[in-house]
Formats: structure tokens, sequence, C-alpha cells
């Protein structure tokens, strides 16, 4: 059984359209899954569903199972003692996420004795563990946090992930604030807690560069749904998809002038969800559409061993057979997140 498996997932807001169409994702316990994409292409509606983590009156359909239970159909009871002990997520943006007014080990301390039943004491002895297993000693925990450095203040916030030892952690844009330096040692420590622990990780970013260097496998997102998947080194080399090439080309790589000088970028923003283009909903921006683009709905297709992308270019011909085009393989052996 895989730690998550997301079936169909769509998520509409409130009076408004489906911000997440139908999307499949399978991750294993020590794997690291990637969900890149613009702003506006769903992947943070995605995140925060798999928690129903929504406002009152979004609608989610389908299923998250989290260790085969469905987290859609908990009662309120049970989906709370999850958010901790089965999955937790790290925000972006600390200081706007951690309370100014009250001590970093009181806050960490808090869901341990709400969920794990701990007495004072042990609860405080775990939160002096948790910050030496993020690299700040265990004596931090009577500072408050604007004493802290934003890189010491993100390390907090996932020694509060970590604090009912959760089997999932899903961090939402977790170095967007940070500087590189400070980057680079929050995505290894990211990664030591994820291969230590053997949990699973669901990274969001509109970085692929750093998807790809944390990740094993990459989900592209666009106008809520995944275009392309497949291992996160090859996504990011050597994307199938326009829309996740264009992405990729839109970051400088280290050691390329030619893409320093000139990174390329694409026209346009992602797609309104109430107002989606017909067929392909990347047609407006592709740089290389098909006159058929605008009436054909691509689904994910076999773009290769292990990967998967939606546009006709990707799979077989356009003149093959349309079971052989538009079907796609068995999702036991083709969702992202699969070792
Ligand atoms: Fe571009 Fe057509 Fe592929 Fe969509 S299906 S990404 S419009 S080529």
């Amino acid at each position: 059984m895989s730690l998550l498996d997301v079936r169909n997932l769509t998520v509409t807001y409130a009076g408004g359209a489906a911000a997440v169409r139908g999307v499949d994702l399978r991750l294993e316990a020590g794997h690291k899954l990637g969900l890149a994409g613009e702003s506006g292409c769903g992947k943070s509606t995605l995140a925060l569903a798999l928690l129903r983590l929504l406002p009152a009156g979004t609608r989610i359909t389908g299923e998250v199972l989290l260790d085969g239970e469905d987290v859609l159909t908990m009662k309120w009871g049970r989906v709370r003692a999850v958010r901790w002990a089965g999955a937790s997520v790290v925000f972006q943006g600390a200081m706007h996420s951690l309370n100014a007014v009250h001590r970093i080990g009181d806050q960490i301390a808090e869901p341990i004795l709400l969920h794990k039943k701990a007495t004072p004491a042990g609860a405080k002895s775990k939160t002096g563990e948790l910050l030496e297993q993020v690299g700040l000693p265990a004596a931090r925990a009577g500072a408050f946090p604007h004493e802290l450095s934003g890189g010491q203040r993100q390390r907090v916030m996932i020694a509060m992930a970590l604090a009912c030892d959760p089997r999932l952690i899903i961090a939402d844009e977790p170095t967007t604030a940070l500087d590189v330096m400070i980057q680079a040692q929050i995505l290894r420590l990211i990664e030591q807690l994820v291969t230590d622990q053997d949990l699973g990780l669901i990274m969001i970013s509109h970085d692929l560069a750093v998807l790809a260097d944390t990740c094993d496998r990459l989900a592209v997102m666009y106008a809520g749904r995944v275009v392309e998947e497949g291992p996160a080194a090859q996504v990011y080399a050597d994307a199938r998809h326009p829309y996740a090439r264009a992405l990729s080309a839109a970051f400088p790589r280290i050691g390329d002038p030619a893409s320093r000088f000139a990174p390329q970028g694409l026209a346009g923003d992602p797609p309104d969800p109430a107002a989606l283009p017909s067929g392909c909903t990347f047609h407006p921006r592709c740089p290389v559409a098909l006159e058929s683009c605008p009436e054909e709905d691509p689904l994910l297709r076999t773009a290769g061993p292990e990967r998967r992308a939606a546009c006709v270019l990707a799979g077989p011909p356009a003149d093959a057979p349309l079971g052989a085009r538009e079907e796609p393989e068995p999702l036991e052996e083709a969702r992202p997140g699969t070792p």
C-alpha cells in the first residue's frame, strides 16, 4: 500500500470553477515528489486539499488515501488528528506562520501536548530533541520568533511539522523567502529528515531547478491538471510538454552563459479557471501548437520510460489508432512518486 494515493482529485472553490481537475498522484515512504507550475496552476490548492485545509464551502471530490484511509471521508476529529500525526505542512513565510508573542518552544510543544497527550516535561524534552534535529540548540526554545534569523525560523517550522511524528510532509515553497545559502541548507535538512525517518515529501515550488535538485519525481501542473510527470532530473533537463520545457528554460543554468544572458520566458499568464480555453488549455501560449490543439484536450500519455505528458506531440503519432493514443498506462505503473 502506498503512503499517499490521490485519485481523480477535483477541487472547486465556493461559487467558482475547478482549481484542480482530476489529478492522480502516488507517493511511497522515503520518496520525494515535486509539484511545479506558475502561480495559479493549482499546486497549493492541491496540497491543501490533501488535508482538507481549504475554506468552508470548497468542494473536494475524488480520493486522498493516506496509508489507505480516505482523508476526504473522515470525520472532523479524525482529520484533526491526521493533520499532525499522519501528515503535516511546512508553510512558506515562517514569520507569518509563527505566533510572534509566544516562545518557539511553547509553539512546538503545543501539538505534542494536545495530540500525543504528553506530560509538560515530556513535551519539553521532545521539543529540545526536535530543535536539535533541525540544527538549533535546545536552549533556543526560550526565544521569540523575532529573535531568530529567517533560516532559523524556517527550521522551527520544520521542527513543528515533525512534532507528532507524521509520515508525510507537505512543504509549500519552504525556501522561497530565504537567500540561496540558507535555501541550500534547508533543502539538505529536509532531504536528510525524509531519508532518516522514511517519510514521504511533497514539495511545491515554481522553481524547477530546486525541485529537480531535491526530489525523485516531478509533476508539472497547468490549469489545475498534471501535464507532465516523470523522474525529476529528466523532466528538468528534457521536458516533453512545451509548458514544462518553458518553465525549465525560464531559469538560467549555472555554467551556461547563453542561458544566463538570455533566459527564455513564456508570454501571458495561466488561464482563469472560470474561462479555460477550449481543447488543450495551454494552446494560446504554446509555441508549437497545432491547428487541432484548440479542439483536442490531450490526456496524459506515455512519453518515455516512467514518463507521461499531456501533449499530442509527446506520445505516439496522431495517426495511431485512438486507443493507442489516448489510453493512459495503468496507474499502478505510471503515477508519480512510484519508485
Ligand atoms: Fe501545445 Fe498542442 Fe501540445 Fe497543447 S497539445 S501543449 S497546444 S502542442
